[in-house]
Protein backbone atom coordinates (compact mmCIF):
# COMPACT_ATOMS: atom_id res chain seq x y z
CA UNK A 1 0.00 0.00 0.00
CA UNK A 2 2.12 2.93 -0.78
CA UNK A 3 -0.89 5.65 -0.19
CA UNK A 4 -3.57 5.90 2.69
CA UNK A 5 -5.72 7.67 5.39
CA UNK A 6 -6.21 6.05 8.82
CA UNK A 7 -8.52 7.14 10.70
CA UNK A 8 -7.38 7.27 14.22
CA UNK A 9 -10.54 8.68 15.41
CA UNK A 10 -13.88 9.22 14.37
CA UNK A 11 -15.74 11.10 17.34
CA UNK A 12 -17.06 14.54 16.63
CA UNK A 13 -19.25 17.15 19.06
CA UNK A 14 -18.75 16.98 22.93
CA UNK A 15 -20.54 14.38 24.19
CA UNK A 16 -19.01 11.65 22.19
CA UNK A 17 -15.42 12.93 22.70
CA UNK A 18 -16.16 13.07 26.78
CA UNK A 19 -17.44 9.89 27.02
CA UNK A 20 -14.81 9.07 24.37
CA UNK A 21 -17.44 6.95 22.84
CA UNK A 22 -15.15 6.86 19.62
CA UNK A 23 -11.50 8.23 19.76
CA UNK A 24 -11.30 11.68 19.26
CA UNK A 25 -7.62 11.25 17.73
CA UNK A 26 -6.65 13.21 14.35
CA UNK A 27 -6.64 11.64 10.90
CA UNK A 28 -3.12 10.30 9.39
CA UNK A 29 -2.33 9.95 5.85
CA UNK A 30 0.70 8.98 4.11
CA UNK A 31 0.39 10.22 0.20
CA UNK A 32 3.41 10.63 -2.16
CA UNK A 33 5.63 9.79 0.78
CA UNK A 34 4.67 12.02 2.70
CA UNK A 35 3.26 11.61 6.56
CA UNK A 36 0.56 14.24 7.29
CA UNK A 37 -1.53 14.69 10.52
CA UNK A 38 -4.68 16.19 10.10
CA UNK A 39 -6.79 17.83 13.01
CA UNK A 40 -4.62 16.05 16.44
CA UNK A 41 -7.61 16.12 18.75
CA UNK A 42 -7.40 14.46 22.06
CA UNK A 43 -5.85 11.22 22.20
CA UNK A 44 -4.22 11.41 19.00
CA UNK A 45 -0.39 10.43 20.72
CA UNK A 46 -1.67 7.42 22.30
CA UNK A 47 -3.44 6.67 19.20
CA UNK A 48 -0.47 7.23 16.78
CA UNK A 49 1.88 5.58 19.30
CA UNK A 50 -0.35 2.39 19.29
CA UNK A 51 -0.39 2.49 15.43
CA UNK A 52 3.69 2.44 15.72
CA UNK A 53 5.88 1.38 13.24
CA UNK A 54 2.88 1.40 11.01
CA UNK A 55 2.99 5.18 11.18
CA UNK A 56 6.25 6.85 12.31
CA UNK A 57 5.90 9.64 14.35
CA UNK A 58 9.62 10.51 13.94
CA UNK A 59 8.92 10.55 9.96
CA UNK A 60 6.12 13.17 10.23
CA UNK A 61 6.42 15.81 7.78
CA UNK A 62 3.59 18.07 9.02
CA UNK A 63 0.08 18.69 10.76
CA UNK A 64 -2.24 20.42 9.41
CA UNK A 65 -5.38 22.34 11.64
CA UNK A 66 -8.60 23.21 9.78
CA UNK A 67 -9.31 25.14 13.58
CA UNK A 68 -8.67 26.08 16.79
CA UNK A 69 -11.62 23.81 18.43
CA UNK A 70 -9.86 21.43 21.11
CA UNK A 71 -11.74 18.35 19.42
CA UNK A 72 -8.99 19.12 16.99
CA UNK A 73 -5.98 20.72 18.26
CA UNK A 74 -5.48 19.31 21.58
CA UNK A 75 -2.68 16.98 21.04
CA UNK A 76 -1.03 19.99 18.64
CA UNK A 77 1.66 21.08 21.02
CA UNK A 78 2.66 17.40 22.96
CA UNK A 79 2.90 15.74 18.87
CA UNK A 80 5.38 18.83 18.35
CA UNK A 81 7.29 17.84 21.35
CA UNK A 82 7.91 14.38 20.77
CA UNK A 83 8.53 14.43 17.00
CA UNK A 84 11.10 17.19 17.26
CA UNK A 85 12.79 15.30 20.29
CA UNK A 86 12.01 18.87 22.24
CA UNK A 87 13.91 21.08 19.44
CA UNK A 88 16.86 18.49 19.09
CA UNK A 89 16.02 16.82 15.05
CA UNK A 90 17.49 18.55 12.38
CA UNK A 91 13.93 17.98 10.63
CA UNK A 92 11.70 20.75 11.01
CA UNK A 93 8.06 19.45 10.42
CA UNK A 94 5.53 21.95 8.96
CA UNK A 95 2.73 22.92 10.54
CA UNK A 96 -0.01 24.69 8.75
CA UNK A 97 -2.65 26.26 10.52
CA UNK A 98 -5.37 29.37 9.99
CA UNK A 99 -3.76 32.28 12.14
CA UNK A 100 -6.55 32.07 14.92
CA UNK A 101 -4.33 28.91 16.27
CA UNK A 102 -1.17 30.49 16.21
CA UNK A 103 -1.63 34.08 17.28
CA UNK A 104 -4.32 36.00 19.31
CA UNK A 105 -6.51 35.09 22.26
CA UNK A 106 -7.13 31.32 21.93
CA UNK A 107 -3.96 30.59 19.62
CA UNK A 108 -3.48 26.68 20.52
CA UNK A 109 0.76 26.64 19.84
CA UNK A 110 3.10 26.98 22.75
CA UNK A 111 5.68 29.68 22.61
CA UNK A 112 8.69 27.65 23.15
CA UNK A 113 8.02 25.06 20.77
CA UNK A 114 7.58 27.29 17.74
CA UNK A 115 11.56 27.28 16.26
CA UNK A 116 10.88 23.65 16.23
CA UNK A 117 8.82 23.78 12.74
CA UNK A 118 8.03 25.75 10.15
CA UNK A 119 5.03 27.45 10.51
CA UNK A 120 2.48 28.13 7.63
CA UNK A 121 -1.14 30.10 8.25
CA UNK A 122 -3.75 29.01 6.05
CA UNK A 123 -6.06 31.35 4.14
CA UNK A 124 -8.79 30.60 1.85
CA UNK A 125 -8.64 29.12 -1.48
CA UNK A 126 -4.86 29.10 -1.48
CA UNK A 127 -2.27 26.47 -2.65
CA UNK A 128 0.25 25.37 -0.49
CA UNK A 129 3.02 22.07 -0.88
CA UNK A 130 4.44 19.48 1.48
CA UNK A 131 7.14 19.15 -0.53
CA UNK A 132 6.23 17.78 -4.33
CA UNK A 133 2.66 17.10 -2.31
CA UNK A 134 0.39 19.88 -3.24
CA UNK A 135 -2.58 20.95 -1.53
CA UNK A 136 -5.36 23.66 -1.64
CA UNK A 137 -7.70 25.15 1.11
CA UNK A 138 -11.66 25.42 0.19
CA UNK A 139 -13.77 29.00 0.95
CA UNK A 140 -13.67 29.92 4.54
CA UNK A 141 -16.42 27.43 6.58
CA UNK A 142 -19.15 28.49 8.31
CA UNK A 143 -18.15 27.45 11.93
CA UNK A 144 -17.92 30.42 14.06
CA UNK A 145 -14.41 30.12 14.13
CA UNK A 146 -11.73 30.64 11.18
CA UNK A 147 -11.98 27.17 9.77
CA UNK A 148 -10.80 26.14 6.36
CA UNK A 149 -11.34 22.46 5.12
CA UNK A 150 -8.57 20.89 2.45
CA UNK A 151 -7.67 19.35 -0.74
CA UNK A 152 -5.26 16.99 -2.02
CA UNK A 153 -4.67 16.77 -5.68
CA UNK A 154 -2.20 14.53 -7.11
CA UNK A 155 -3.76 11.63 -8.95
CA UNK A 156 -7.18 11.79 -7.77
CA UNK A 157 -8.54 14.84 -5.59
CA UNK A 158 -9.27 13.53 -2.13
CA UNK A 159 -11.45 16.46 0.08
CA UNK A 160 -11.68 16.91 3.91
CA UNK A 161 -14.91 19.03 4.43
CA UNK A 162 -14.24 19.59 8.41
CA UNK A 163 -16.87 21.58 10.26
CA UNK A 164 -19.10 24.01 8.98
CA UNK A 165 -22.83 24.52 8.75
CA UNK A 166 -23.72 23.87 4.87
CA UNK A 167 -24.40 26.66 2.72
CA UNK A 168 -24.19 26.78 -1.27
CA UNK A 169 -20.19 28.29 -1.79
CA UNK A 170 -19.57 24.07 -0.12
CA UNK A 171 -20.23 23.01 -3.41
CA UNK A 172 -18.46 24.93 -6.01
CA UNK A 173 -15.41 24.68 -3.62
CA UNK A 174 -15.46 21.02 -3.35
CA UNK A 175 -16.55 20.56 -6.80
CA UNK A 176 -14.37 17.96 -8.80
CA UNK A 177 -13.54 15.77 -5.36
CA UNK A 178 -13.30 12.05 -6.11
CA UNK A 179 -13.06 11.02 -2.84
CA UNK A 180 -14.46 13.84 0.10
CA UNK A 181 -14.19 12.80 3.28
CA UNK A 182 -17.13 15.01 5.63
CA UNK A 183 -17.25 15.73 8.83
CA UNK A 184 -21.03 14.51 9.70
CA UNK A 185 -21.78 15.17 12.90
CA UNK A 186 -25.47 15.61 13.26
CA UNK A 187 -28.34 13.18 12.07
CA UNK A 188 -30.93 15.94 12.09
CA UNK A 189 -30.20 19.78 11.21
CA UNK A 190 -30.97 21.92 14.16
CA UNK A 191 -30.36 25.91 13.18
CA UNK A 192 -27.99 27.36 15.70
CA UNK A 193 -25.26 24.65 15.49
CA UNK A 194 -22.66 25.07 12.68
CA UNK A 195 -22.34 21.52 11.73
CA UNK A 196 -23.61 19.55 8.77
CA UNK A 197 -26.33 16.83 9.14
CA UNK A 198 -27.65 14.41 7.12
CA UNK A 199 -29.53 16.15 4.64
CA UNK A 200 -26.69 18.68 4.35
CA UNK A 201 -24.51 15.94 3.12
CA UNK A 202 -27.20 14.49 1.00
CA UNK A 203 -27.37 17.56 -0.82
CA UNK A 204 -23.36 17.42 -1.41
CA UNK A 205 -23.32 14.50 -2.90
CA UNK A 206 -26.25 14.42 -5.06
CA UNK A 207 -24.20 17.92 -6.56
CA UNK A 208 -20.55 16.87 -6.44
CA UNK A 209 -21.16 12.88 -7.01
CA UNK A 210 -17.76 11.85 -6.03
CA UNK A 211 -16.44 8.76 -6.29
CA UNK A 212 -16.53 7.74 -2.42
CA UNK A 213 -17.64 9.64 0.14
CA UNK A 214 -16.50 8.57 4.20
CA UNK A 215 -18.50 10.08 6.37
CA UNK A 216 -16.50 10.91 10.30
CA UNK A 217 -16.78 13.03 13.15
CA UNK A 218 -19.98 11.66 14.42
CA UNK A 219 -21.95 12.54 17.25
CA UNK A 220 -24.33 11.96 19.34
CA UNK A 221 -27.27 11.58 17.44
CA UNK A 222 -25.10 10.07 14.75
CA UNK A 223 -24.33 7.21 16.83
CA UNK A 224 -28.03 6.44 18.20
CA UNK A 225 -28.90 6.62 14.19
CA UNK A 226 -26.51 4.09 13.34
CA UNK A 227 -23.73 5.03 10.91
CA UNK A 228 -23.64 1.93 9.18
CA UNK A 229 -27.19 2.50 8.57
CA UNK A 230 -26.97 6.03 7.48
CA UNK A 231 -23.91 5.45 5.17
CA UNK A 232 -26.02 2.77 2.98
CA UNK A 233 -29.04 5.39 2.63
CA UNK A 234 -27.39 7.98 2.06
CA UNK A 235 -25.19 5.63 -1.11
CA UNK A 236 -28.75 4.16 -2.38
CA UNK A 237 -30.23 8.16 -2.56
CA UNK A 238 -27.36 9.43 -4.41
CA UNK A 239 -25.73 6.85 -6.11
CA UNK A 240 -22.49 7.49 -3.89
CA UNK A 241 -20.14 4.70 -2.31
CA UNK A 242 -20.82 6.13 1.27
CA UNK A 243 -18.67 4.32 4.13
CA UNK A 244 -18.83 5.29 7.71
CA UNK A 245 -15.53 5.32 9.32
CA UNK A 246 -14.92 3.39 12.27
CA UNK A 247 -11.86 4.02 14.56
CA UNK A 248 -8.59 2.87 13.50
CA UNK A 249 -9.94 2.21 9.49
CA UNK A 250 -7.19 2.57 6.90
CA UNK A 251 -8.54 4.08 3.49
CA UNK A 252 -6.41 2.22 0.84
CA UNK A 253 -6.06 5.31 -1.81
CA UNK A 254 -3.77 3.18 -4.68
CA UNK A 255 -6.95 2.08 -6.09
CA UNK A 256 -8.20 5.49 -6.73
CA UNK A 257 -5.02 6.68 -7.80
CA UNK A 258 -4.26 4.26 -10.29
CA UNK A 259 -7.82 4.56 -11.68
CA UNK A 260 -7.56 8.75 -11.88
CA UNK A 261 -4.52 8.40 -13.01
CA UNK A 262 -5.45 6.00 -16.17
CA UNK A 263 -8.41 7.89 -16.62
CA UNK A 264 -5.89 11.33 -16.66
CA UNK A 265 -3.73 9.29 -19.08
CA UNK A 266 -6.54 8.97 -21.60
CA UNK A 267 -7.77 12.82 -21.70
CA UNK A 268 -4.14 13.79 -22.42
CA UNK A 269 -3.82 11.32 -25.05
ZN1 LIG B 1 -15.18 19.13 15.48
ZN1 LIG C 1 -15.21 22.63 15.35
Amino acid sequence: MEDFIRFLGTSGGRFVMAKQLRSSAGTFMHIKGKNIMLDPGPGTLVWWVDANPCIDLSKTDAIILSHNHIDHSNDLNVIIDVITKGGWTKRKPMLFAPAECIEGENKVLLNYLRNFIKITVLKACTDYAIGNLKFKTSVEHRHGVETYGIMFDFNCKISFIVDTKYFPGLIKSYGGSDILIINLVMNKGKDKIMHLCVDDVRKILSEIKPKKCIITHFGRTMLKGDTNKIARMLSKETNVDVVAAEDGMILNLDEFSRECRDRQMELDF
